[in-house]
């Protein structure tokens, strides 16, 4: 391989940081590529982020309970995407779990069964009516609330990809904070890419790694991101079949070759479990998962590789 240069640079978008290790031959057409791909992603989180108030998530949830909402093709793209992956996977990935996101989050103690109810009764794709002749977004009820949280980053390692290949790079790592990565060809010293899983438990060691090419790897957890309430820690991912932040595995990661989907299957994965992500990774045959759980607080953390061989290389 002819390439000689790597420049690794990170930006904060999303609350977290993302990061591009680009491999080529130019210096500046590299960082000229970074510069593109994240001026592409600080786009997708004013279109989408809920925390910006003039995205078009943000309009949508402001009235589309009263009106239909028209958004941009490419977001009524991913609501069609979101509701296909809600579908997919029983339910767990739900967007509009966005209401209860917001209750936990502001919950000054567990909330109310009543409000719990009420709340989970607004929480269910099939309230988000999508009218495909005109990109506009229509709310069943009113209370519904979508939260693209737990797609947003693999949506934005999508179109940074897209940049990236547009651009004819063909070896380049994207990092969307810890929760996505993908993998554009391979080092130009290796036939993949390394990443390793952090230990949830033991924040600066390595519990296992995976090599991947030309894949998404996305994983989801709790260990960073929760809400304590009353000294108990709850999760920042909820059963929206429940309206409870999820306990149970330490942390669920999605290997597929997309990455939109491999960010919605991390968080399904760590909502529905162990024996439901193996039988949906043998279903599937094209999906790989590696799910983290620990027996007793304290014990060592168990690492389960299911479905597509992690380890394997491509031709
Ligand atoms: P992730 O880290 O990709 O698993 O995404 C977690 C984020 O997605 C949370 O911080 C919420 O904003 C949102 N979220 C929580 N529960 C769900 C769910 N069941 N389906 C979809 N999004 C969710
Ligand atoms: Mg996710």
């Amino acid at each position: 391989m002819s390439d000689d240069t790597m420049i690794r640079i990170r930006r904060t978008f999303m609350g977290c940081e993302f990061e591009l290790v680009l491999c080529g031959e130019d210096k500046d057409y590299l960082t000229n590529a970074a510069d593109e791909a994240f001026e592409e992603v600080r786009r997708i989180e004013d279109d989408l982020s809920v925390f910006v108030p003039t995205s078009e998530i943000s309009d949508v949830n402001f009235r589309a309970d009263r009106e239909p909402v028209i958004v941009q093709p490419r977001v009524f793209r991913l609501l069609q995407k979101a509701a296909e992956l809600s579908a997919d996977t029983d339910g767990a990935f739900d967007i509009t779990a966005g209401a209860l996101v917001r209750l936990w989050s502001s919950a000054e103690g567990v909330p109310p069964h009543d409000v719990l109810d009420a709340v989970v009764a607004t929480t269910d794709m099939q309230y988000v009516r999508l009218n495909e002749r005109d990109n506009s977004v229509e709310f069943a009820k009113p209370g519904v609330r979508i939260d693209l949280g737990a797609i947003g980053k693999g949506y934005a390692a999508a179109e940074v990809v897209q940049v990236l290949r547009d651009r004819c790079i063909e070896s380049a790592l994207v990092a969307a904070g810890t929760s996505t990565l993908y993998a554009v060809g391979c080092p130009p010293d290796a036939d993949a890419w390394t990443v390793g899983v952090r230990n949830p438990v033991m924040n600066n060691e390595r519990l296992t790694t995976v090599r991947i090419r030309d894949q998404a790897f996305s994983t989801s957890g709790s260990h960073e991101r929760f809400v304590a309430i009353d000294g108990v820690r709850y999760s920042h991912i909820i059963d929206p079949r429940t309206g409870w932040p999820v306990t149970g595995l330490l942390l669920a990661c999605a290997l597929v070759d997309d990455p939109i989907e491999s960010d919605a299957l991390a968080t399904a994965f760590f909502i529905n479990g162990l024996e439901w992500t193996r039988a949906y990774c043998l279903a599937r045959g094209d999906v790989g998962a590696i799910i983290v759980t620990q027996d007793q607080p304290g014990d060592k953390p168990v690492v389960h590789r299911i479905g597509r061989t992690i380890h394997q290389e491509r031709e």
